[in-house]
């Protein structure tokens, strides 16, 4: 049974590079019929952010990656959080210190300053100089009562390989592995010591994270082989870089799930872009449900080269399900949006209908509701540049009423787009101008704006009652002399 896990820091929100990390760990697990494990780290109370942990979870949970065992639903080989194990990681700590694997270290933090500086000056590498490594059971240092942290005993020499199932063989000289520390003064374990206990004691067959842990591997594989425990296999994927290829940071725009979900972008959309941050379809498919992925995921296509986001790329998507999606689950995911913009959807034109008028043209559910503002509530402003281009003709006036008068006069059962064309054919012959020249100022006198969906589509939706009112007030304003039509 392949078993998978994401293992986040509780430290902040869910971010890019950790939300497609936990994607593909759990699609993998998923495509072989596997489990999906999240586990907490929260040794490092320090890092700790209070409510971290929920929203995390519920980032993942908005995405459709969803845990088979986890902090919040517990399973069978808990704790799944780090903090909870602690008794287990100090038993199997003096079990190593009991076998002579590892060793007390009373090394003070100012004495292995000043042994890197020292190193630094000339040039080396910071490094543990093994001054403990080799001090005796019976040295009286050891009931002193001075502080210490214990250290794994790496050898020292040879290489330690990890055989990584996307990078392949990745060598390491145990010598820059140093004698690294396994449980800090105060008693916590480190996470490279936690890690190898959570994940042996939660079966954990494949170890899929991000690169950035590469460095950390054969030193968890060191403890692995100290502890007796068999080797998962790992996964290292590529990171998550900025355009300009530096890391990706706030400064990029967006990178928290909770702060696209805020922007608009559909967590449809959001979880299919992360797909593809590394990974590609083996027809080439770009559009893809989670489901569909997990039957398509290999490791075999994940790349080895960082991946690009790409901020375009992922709204070009989120339009794409926009436009694509059945209208009744985009009009649950706008109406907050829309909610939020003090509309009231509720009177008036639906909000179905709303939807299905606009959503061609937007990119995010915020340009969605922003762009179906104008079906509930009136225009205070009109734009400058049409005002000028489309209401300055002398009578302009007199046609939106014309306009105003035949459109109210139309039967109410006939409030659709095709007797509307018709009407405004046949009262543009009648006064003898082209369509275009009722159309503009009529979308401007309905909408405030230049540009939109189509108009007929546009009053279609509007009702008869709102577009006959809308024009007979902008006619109103056109022929009050001392009234400046207001602009923006
Ligand atoms: N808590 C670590 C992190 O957030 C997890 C690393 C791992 O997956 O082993 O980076």
């Amino acid at each position: 049974m392949v078993r998978t896990r994401y293992a986040p820091s509780p430290s902040g929100t869910l971010h890019v590079g950790g939300a497609r990390t936990a994607l593909f760990s759990y699609l993998f697990a998923k495509h072989y019929g596997g489990q999906f494990v999240v586990r907490v780290e929260d040794t490092d109370q320090t890092r700790l952010v209070a409510g971290s942990e929920e929203a995390l979870m519920r980032s993942l949970a908005a995405l459709g990656i969803l845990w088979d065992e986890g902090p919040d639903v517990g399973g069978p080989f808990g704790p799944y959080r780090q903090s909870e194990r602690l008794s287990q990681h100090q038993q199997y700590a003096a079990q190593l210190l009991q076998q002579g694997k590892a060793y007390r270290c009373y090394c003070t933090p100012e004495e292995l300053d000043a042994t890197r500086k020292a190193r630094q000056a000339e040039g080396l590498p910071p490094r543990y100089m093994g001054t403990c490594r080799n001090l005796s059971s019976d040295d009286p240092i050891h009931g002193s009562g001075k502080p210490y942290v214990l250290r794994l005993k790496v050898p020292l020499s040879g290489v330690t390989v990890v055989d990584d199932l996307i990078r392949g063989q990745v060598t390491f000289d145990n010598k820059i592995l140093d004698d690294f520390v396994i449980v800090k003064t105060n008693g916590t374990p480190t996470y490279n010591f936690a890690v190898v206990i959570d994940d042996w004691a939660m079966r954990i067959t494949h170890v899929i994270r991000a690169e950035e842990h590469l460095s950390n591997t054969p030193k968890q594989m060191l403890v692995y082989e100290a502890l007796g425990f068999s080797l998962p296999k790992f996964a290292h994927i590529p990171m998550v870089l900025a355009p300009d290829h530096t890391k990706l940071s706030k400064r990029h725009g967006a990178t928290a799930v909770e702060e696209y979900q805020a922007q608009g972008i559909l967590p449809q959309a959001l979880v299919n872009y992360l797909m593809l941050l590394g990974w590609s379809a083996p027809d080439g498919r770009e559009f893809m449900t989670v489901k569909e992925a997990e039957n398509l995921f290999t490791l075999d296509r994940v790349q080895h080269t960082a991946a690009v986001y790409d901020q375009k790329k992922l709204e070009w998507m989120n339009a794409q399900y926009l436009k694509q999606l059945p209208i009744s689950v985009v009009k649950e995911a706008v109406k907050p949006f829309v909610e939020q913009m003090g509309i009231n959807w509720g009177q008036g034109p639906r909000l179905e209908s709303g939807v299905e008028l606009v959503r061609e043209r937007a990119h995010t559910l915020k340009d969605l509701a922003e762009g179906m503002r104008f079906l509930w509530q009136s225009p205070t402003q009109y734009d400058d540049k049409g005002v000028g281009k489309h209401f300055s003709h002398p009578e302009v006036a007199r046609r939106l009423q014309t306009l105003a008068t035949t459109l109210g006069e139309l039967p109410a059962d006939k409030w659709e787009h095709d007797t509307l064309a018709a009407a405004f054919d046949t009262l543009a012959s009648q006064l003898e101008i082209k369509r275009a020249e009722l159309i503009h100022p009529c979308r401007l006198a309905l909408t405030g704006q230049t540009v939109g969906p189509g108009l007929f589509e546009l009053v279609a939706v509007l009702g008869q009652q709102e577009t006959v009112t809308r024009l007979v007030n902008v006619v109103a304003m056109l022929q009050d002399e001392g009234h400046k039509i207001p602009t923006f």
